[in-house]
């Protein structure tokens, strides 16, 4: 289950909670005053869960970052 980033527009408090991804834009209750207006935060999880680019950009795996002494790429 994935884990989402809410952000309490009444109190500025950032939660995290664990929901199923149907359910991701439901209403959730604040964690600190429990209220309900309450906004759905982009997460990190999602944005950088999307492929494999380290392994998608060549190489040995250990030089994503650039050349690299044990395979030669460059
Ligand atoms: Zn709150």
């Amino acid at each position: 289950m994935p884990i989402y980033e809410y952000v309490c527009q009444e109190c500025g408090t950032r939660f995290e909670a664990l929901r199923p991804m149907k359910d991701a834009d439901v209403a959730i209750t604040c964690k600190k005053c429990h209220g309900s207006n309450t906004q759905r935060a982009l997460s990190l999880f999602n944005a950088t869960s999307g492929g494999q680019t380290l392994a998608a950009s060549g190489g040995c795996g250990n030089c994503a970052g650039g050349s690299c002494s044990s395979c030669g790429h460059h």
